[in-house]
Order: structure tokens, then C-alpha cells, then sequence
């Protein structure tokens, strides 16, 4: 914001807020919102806004950076980044960071800031049959949930004490020395209270959890893999993740993952069916039975006089994939023809076929033309494989002269 002159702005509702003067020390700061915090703590019946207002006012003012930013400029300055701090911090961390823990003797669960709990994803395998058809499975999980004895208190008395491990912060913070004059201070959760800040004492452990406020519990989910449904697509139960004091449970997500099948194969609504011929049935007619997903037997036939070229696909209507949600809504199922050819044929065959099958071109050559061709030998080879070694080869080429100082290579070659 350079060469913004500074306008005229409020800078004294925080000071308002607190209910200080506007040259209050830090101490009376600290004072001020300590006895107005617990006031208005929204455990306690207090409003959420004057709460949030509180921590806002607080957060600046006990900055001395913030603070003397915001005397100057007043608060739209704080917006806009000038602190260089960005964001505020959560009220509810910032009441918890000045008290180290809640002022109030904990066991207050209720209207308290709610952590999420984590989501917990299990793939689930389905046949593509399952996913025709409609299929429900039955799943066993443990999971944990809140002690049922002590309400995931964790103590009998309700009570519990401030961790001695991190003072109630649930966070610890070790130094390590990187070198003679650089440390690297690193926060992480507290291992004696894992991060929750409380301890409960030994004679006041719930017998049912042992203190440690949840229990597992086998519990049986029904997951009902819908027709149609999607290779990927989610099934989700709410809240049924681990429990945990003070956290909204996370929800248990089922991931449809579709095996693959032998026969079909799925593109979105359709299916696709590989069907192999041989040259008799591709050329007179072919029949015969397509075990559907469902085991209905489908008879495919050609129409009479047609012929099936390699590679080529057929459809039928309404006996692809149930469309999801839709289910009387099919797919098509297309075929994909192979035309399996022999090898060779007799003489007496080669006859036989030629007698039948339209005429070769005709391109009668004399004997004089013939002797002036030169013979040459047709051989197999395997095309793809002979184009890969040959893109393999003009890129060890391409390589290799890169590295050749002024083509010397070309040179030698050239004079060869
Ligand atoms: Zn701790
Ligand atoms: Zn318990």
C-alpha cells in the first residue's frame, strides 16, 4: 500500500470491546479479556459473537506489531494484510491457548468447538454382476465408540486434570539443534494425552474403558451396491466412524471397485462382448449362446446370407448396463466379432472355394511379361512388433548423434 496516505479510521472499538483505555499495558489487556472471555464463553450461556469479538480484539492488541498497525490505520488495515499475519486464529484457540485448557474443569462437551473426526474409505470389490443386478453385502467392522459407562468422560467422577505432560495444551514442542547457532523448534501432539490436553487419575478410571474414553464395538454395515452403479462410485454412511469425545464422527465410505470380468467388458451404460467366428460361420451364417449377467441365455444369430467381417461390431438394444437409478433403462451390449481364418487350405479346397467364391481379379500375364518381373519371397512378420523396434532404433540413432561432435559419424559413413 505504498503512497496511500494514511485515512482517518476507527481505531478504537477493540479498546471498546475489552472495555480498556486506549493506552492499556499488556497486563491490563490480558486482565481485561480474561474476565470478559469467561464471561461470555458460549459454555457458559455467552453470546458466540461478543465471544469471537473478544478473541478478535485480543489477538490484535496483544500483538504490538497488530496493535500499533492498527492505532494508525485502524482495523481495515488489519484486513488487508498490512500485519502481515493474514487470518485470524479460531476464538475458541485462542481462549484455550491464554487458560491452557479449559478454565471451566473440563467435562464441558457441550457447545464447545467440535473437531471432525476422520473419514474412514474401504474399498469394496464388486462383480460386474453385482453391479448388474443389484447386490447387498454384509461387512463386519470395529470400530470405536464412546464408553457407554462414563458417557467418554473417561473417569467415574467426570472429572479430569490438566495433562502434566503439556500443561493442557495437548501440544508439546521439542528444540533440535541444527547447528551451533540454529535450533528448529517443532509442535506436535502430546504423546501422555494424546493431544487432548487431560489426564484422569489412576483411582478415577472408568472400569469399562480404562480411561480411555471409547470402546470397540463389532457392528455389522449393509452396503447395497446399486444397479448401474459405477466402478469408483461412493457409498457413504454418516457418522459412523470412529466416535470420539468432542469430535463430529466421520462417516464410513464404502469405494465400489469392479472387478474385471472374463467375457465383458463396461463403457459407462454399455457393455462389450469379444465373439470369435471362424470362416465358415463368418462367411455361412453363425448361432449361438450368450450367457447374459443375470444367466439369461441370449440367442445370437446372423440374418440369413450375411457375412461378418473381421473386427467388426454388432449391437443389441437394451441389454447393456442398467442405467443407475434408472434401472428399467438399459445400455446396448455390443459384440465384437473376430474372424478366426485357417491357415492353409488343400489343393481340392482352393478348388472347391474358387468354383464358389466371386472370381479373382483377372490380369492374365504372358509369359514375356512374367520373365521380365524379378521373383521375389513374401515372408510373416509381426507388424507391431517390427515398427516398435524400428521407432526403438531411430531413437538410439537420434541419441547417438546428439552426442557426436559436427556429425563426424556422417562424414565417415559418407566416405565409406
Ligand atoms: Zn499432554
Ligand atoms: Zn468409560
Amino acid at each position: 500500500m505504498f503512497g496511500r496516505a494514511p485515512k482517518k479510521s476507527d481505531n478504537t472499538r477493540y479498546y471498546e470491546i475489552l472495555g480498556v483505555p486506549k493506552n492499556a499495558s499488556p497486563e491490563d489487556l490480558k486482565k481485561a479479556y480474561k474476565k470478559a472471555a469467561i464471561k461470555n464463553h458460549p459454555d457458559k450461556g455467552g453470546d458466540p459473537e461478543k465471544f469471537k469479538e473478544l478473541a478478535h480484539a485480543y489477538e490484535v492488541l496483544s500483538d504490538p506489531e497488530k496493535r500499533e498497525i492498527y492505532d494508525q490505520y485502524g482495523e481495515d488495515a488489519l484486513k488487508e494484510g498490512m500485519g502481515g499475519g493474514g487470518g485470524m486464529h479460531d476464538p475458541f484457540d485462542i481462549f484455550s491457548s491464554f487458560f491452557g485448557g479449559s478454565p471451566f474443569g473440563g467435562g464441558s462437551s457441550r457447545g464447545r468447538r467440535q473437531r471432525r473426526g476422520e473419514d474412514v474409505i474401504h474399498p469394496l470389490k464388486v462383480s460386474l454382476e453385482d453391479l448388474y443386478m443389484g447386490a447387498t453385502k454384509k461387512l463386519s467392522l470395529s470400530r470405536n465408540v464412546l464408553c457407554s459407562k462414563c458417557s467418554g468422560k473417561g473417569s467415574k467422577s467426570g472429572a479430569s486434570l490438566k495433562c502434566p505432560g503439556c500443561q493442557g495444551t495437548g501440544m508439546k514442542v521439542s528444540i533440535r539443534h541444527l547447528g551451533p547457532s540454529m535450533i528448529q523448534q517443532m509442535q506436535h501432539p502430546c504423546n501422555e494425552c494424546k493431544g487432548t490436553g487431560e489426564t484422569i487419575n489412576d483411582k478415577d478410571r472408568c472400569p469399562q474403558c480404562k480411561g480411555e474414553k471409547v470402546v470397540q464395538e463389532k457392528k455389522v454395515l449393509e452396503v447395497v451396491a446399486e444397479k448401474g452403479m459405477q466402478h469408483g462410485q461412493k457409498i457413504t454412511f454418516p457418522g459412523e466412524a470412529d466416535e470420539a469425545p468432542d469430535t463430529v464422527t466421520g462417516d464410513i465410505v464404502f469405494v465400489l471397485q469392479q472387478k474385471e470380468h472374463p467375457k465383458f467388458k463396461r463403457k459407462g451404460e454399455d457393455l462389450f462382448y469379444e465373439h470369435t467366428l471362424n470362416l465358415t460361420e463368418a462367411l455361412c451364417g453363425f448361432r449361438f449362446v450368450l450367457t447374459h449377467l443375470d444367466g439369461r441365455q441370449l440367442l445370437i444369430k446372423s440374418n440369413p446370407g450375411e457375412v461378418v467381417k473381421p473386427d467388426q461390431f454388432k449391437a443389441i438394444d437394451d441389454e447393456g448396463m442398467p442405467i443407475y437409478q434408472r434401472p428399467f433403462m438399459k445400455g446396448k451390449l455390443y459384440i465384437h466379432f473376430t474372424v478366426d481364418f485357417p491357415d492353409s487350405l488343400s489343393l481340392d479346397q482352393v478348388k472347391a472355394l474358387e468354383a464358389v467364391l466371386p472370381p479373382k481379379p483377372s490380369m492374365q500375364l504372358t509369359d514375356m511379361e512374367l520373365d521380365e518381373c524379378e521373383e521375389t519371397t513374401l515372408h510373416d512378420v509381426n507388424i507391431e512388433e517390427e515398427m516398435r523396434r524400428k521407432q526403438a532404433q531411430a531413437q538410439q540413432e537420434a541419441y547417438d548423434e546428439d552426442d557426436e561432435p559436427h556429425g563426424a559419424q556422417r562424414v565417415q559413413c559418407a566416405q565409406q
